[in-house]
């Protein structure tokens, strides 16, 4: 079967038709790929994620068959929408050896720390960009998709980058178009900024970026004042960025910048690092900033995908991953969680982070964190009203 029929068949089966309201028609894109398999002993992506999503969604009961969906493993030929064919040849090369040549490392950043081989390292982002290009066709008649696996968006034409082999986000952006959705909105909430999704359609004035992301960290791309061919916007934020200025963000660029650019879709990368227990960034949101982006952009177009991305707390990614999928469902996310969705959490296991008392006890029963409100700083204040000016003079 080919992926669009597959895709077809899927959401017939899952009942994705466009006279349901937009929470019915929820579909969540997983596999049993990602459960298992790992980055290596001491890579931050060592950790569960997608797979405690899955499990935690169907201890609640919020996973029903009609709405899960196996990712397929997208075709060499699918991936060369945007990599180049001697990169996917290189990777699944990579994958049959179990290593790569010194040539290869430098020509394509595989087999490097933050890229290392493993023994799924094909297969897995392949399954990942499948899901990603399954969910644009998946949206041709509207809806939302939900692929925790997706969100990886350093992956570059020709390396492997940022712990991103592919980049799905990407072939999600461009299936969507194939599949009718001419304009798309692409906003990332992830603490790192989107550089193979800026550089894919920096010129494109179809796809707009909005970015919102920890300034003065890797990859060190994505200046306030880049415009692209005007549909870029970046807002790097200092660290301790708090929920009250993640409200402010929403408002004042990410609403009104998606609301102007009229798009047939919206692609939110809903990458879980910026959130305060995240080890790699230094930003403090709590989920509930993540969940209301979620919600606000729900109804922006007709056609939403959902993506994860970075994100290195397993229980914080769980829980924030679990809570998105919550949220666009139409589910209700209970105060404490019942015994079994808590055995899920307390399961989880964390080598190498070594913290006595780890986890604390709001990480393993609850999935909502406490509001983080905080000071709105004068520094992101004045950089959303150089942005609205921006917006202004466009009008
Ligand atoms: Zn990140």
């Amino acid at each position: 079967m080919t992926l669009d029929a597959r895709a077809d068949a899927a959401a017939a089966a899952a009942g994705a038709r466009t006279d349901r309201p937009p929470a019915a028609r929820a579909l969540f894109i997983g596999s049993e790929i990602y459960r298992g398999s790992s980055y290596g002993a001491w890579h931050p992506l060592r950790i569960p994620r997608v797979s405690t999503v899955m499990d935690l969604a169907r201890t609640l009961g919020w996973l029903p068959r009609a709405a899960y969906v196996p990712s397929p493993r997208a075709r060499p030929a699918a991936l060369t929408r945007f990599h180049t064919p001697r990169y996917v040849a290189a990777l699944e090369q990579a994958e049959n050896d179990g290593e790569v040549s010194a040539a290869v490392r430098e020509r394509h950043g595989l087999g490097t720390t933050a890229n290392p081989v493993f023994p799924e390292v094909f297969r897995r982002p392949a399954t990942a960009a499948g899901g990603s290009i399954l969910a644009g066709q998946l949206l041709r008649n509207g809806g939302t998709v939900y692929n925790p696996a997706g969100g990886t968006h350093h992956g570059l034409p020709n390396r492997a980058n940022g712990f991103c082999f592919l980049n799905d986000p990407v072939l999600g952006i461009l299936s969507l178009r194939a599949a009718g959705a001419g304009r798309v909105a692409y906003v990332d909430i992830d603490a790192h900024h989107p550089d193979g999704v800026e550089l894919a359609f920096h010129d494109d004035p179809e796809v707009l970026i909005v970015s919102v992301h920890e300034e003065r960290r890797w990859p060190f791309t994505g200046s306030l004042g880049e415009r692209g061919a005007g549909q870029v916007w970046n807002l790097p934020v200092p660290a301790g960025f708090n929920d009250t200025e993640m409200r402010a963000s929403l408002h004042e660029l990410i609403l009104p910048r998606v609301a102007d650019h009229r798009p047939d879709a919206v692609v939110l990368q809903c990458g879980a690092d910026a959130v305060l227990e995240d080890p790699l960034s230094r930003l403090a949101l709590s989920n509930n900033a993540h969940w209301d982006v979620v919600q606000a952009l729900s109804h922006a177009a007709p056609r939403f995908m959902v993506l994860g991305g970075g994100g290195y707390n397993p229980w914080a990614v769980a829980r924030l991953w679990t809570g998105v999928w919550a949220t666009v469902a139409g589910a209700d996310i209970p105060e404490r969680l019942p015994a079994e969705g808590e055995k899920v959490l307390r399961d989880v296991v964390w080598t190498g982070a070594r913290r006595k008392g780890m986890p604390p006890s709001p990480w393993v029963t609850t999935l909502r964190d406490p509001p983080r409100e905080g000071p709105f700083r004068d520094e992101v204040r004045s950089r959303l009203a150089a942005h609205a000016a921006r917006a202004r003079a466009a009008a």
